[in-house]
């Protein structure tokens, strides 16, 4: 096996070296740098890439590469790595904070509010944040055989941790089958997102929404965590018994729950939840407290995202609904370990106008 060479630092097979993709000064005359972490085996094997924090203040991704180079107890080279780097065949890309002042300044976007993550592929000598997708783009997208990008839901919503994908390009849906989760939606990306632009390429790209904003949620971290050991498993990179849902739902289109009226939210469910056609999910109230409003699920199906936001307008998203019967979601929830989940195919209709 050769060394796998990244920024001019040479990493020999077996082991696991931190880089710098660096990016000027900053105003004190700070050096600004992504912290890369490679892991480098010593089977042959594809090059798969990790994403998070793209978006400053989406947090669980952060916390999914953490455990994924250092295990639980964030010790360097204890029995708990998941990952070996001996019996790795290929190599890992881990870039734990794409966005590092964007965290720092606990928002989504970095310091001069542009989206980083609808400007790829970057310009090399464009602004400061065109210059940081061009610096990912050109390290890490263009060395990747196959990425994997982390995000969460924004503050003021949560999501199921499911993944999304292009349905149209059987690469992406191939990763997005073995990640593992429960549902798959469909979507090619915004433009100049990461995922859409690396995909189109030549570096089949995935994204895991899990969760919220600026927290550290475990249970939406290891949905994370096992569903990238998924994939590394189906690529060959680790040996590893896949867990995999016995029902998965591929779906197109889901319609929103909308409040027909403003006031303070008091939610009757969770993400994950199945409700029926017509069950209250949320009630809206006045400021002392009284309830004005009911708002009732317009779909039989399973609660993907949910508002977490109290205080709300008329018109105001409150739960994505993915149709499901509740047979179909009690089995998919009890039984692990499917060789061949079955499919079902949600094209909500109705949902043409949530877009
Ligand atoms: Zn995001």
């Amino acid at each position: 096996m050769e060394s796998f060479h990244f920024e001019g630092v040479e990493i020999a097979p077996g082991s696991g070296v931190e880089v710098s993709l660096e990016l000027g000064e900053g105003p004190t005359g700070n050096p600004r740098s992504i912290p890369v972490y490679v892991m480098h085996g010593t089977k042959p094997g594809p090059v798969l890439a990790l994403t998070a924090g793209i978006h400053g203040d989406e947090l669980n991704g952060v916390s999914v590469v953490h455990h994924l180079i250092h295990g639980d107890d964030h010790v360097a080279g204890t029995e708990d790595d998941r990952i070996s780097r001996e019996d790795l065949a290929g190599t890992l890309i881990c870039v734990p904070v794409v966005n590092i002042e964007g965290m720092l300044l606990e928002q989504r976007e970095a310091p001069d509010h542009k989206d980083i993550n609808r400007l790829f592929p970057g310009k090399k000598q464009g602004n400061q944040s065109q210059r940081i997708a061009y610096a990912l783009f050109q390290a890490v997208v263009k060395r990747a055989d196959y990425l994997i990008d982390l995000h969460s839901a924004p503050l003021s919503r949560t999501n199921l941790p499911h993944v999304r994908a292009n349905f149209e390009k059987d690469k992406c849906m191939e990763l997005a089958r073995a990640f593992g989760t429960h549902i798959i939606l469909h979507s090619s990306g915004p433009k100049g997102s990461l995922r859409r632009t690396a995909t189109n390429d030549g570096t089949p790209t995935i994204l895991l929404e899990a969760g919220t904003a600026h927290r550290f949620e475990m249970e939406a971290v290891h949905s994370g965590i096992e569903g990238v050991l998924n994939v590394m498993g189906h690529l060959g990179m680790i040996v590893r018994e896949n867990r995999l849902p016995a029902v998965r739902l591929l779906v197109r289109r889901s319609k929103w729950a909308r409040a027909e009226a403003g006031g303070l939210l008091y939610s009757l469910v969770d993400v994950g939840d199945h409700v029926k056609k017509g069950q209250e999910i949320a009630l809206v109230t006045d400021p002392l407290g009284e309830q004005t409003h009911s708002i009732e699920s317009p779909r039989t199906g399973v609660i993907v995202g949910l508002a977490l936001n109290p205080l709300v307008r008329a018109g105001d998203p409150i739960a994505n609904i993915v149709l499901c019967s509740a047979a179909k979601w009690k089995r998919a929830q009890s039984e692990m370990n499917a060789e061949n989940p079955e499919e079902e195919a949600v094209d909500d209709e109705e949902a043409l106008d949530d877009a």
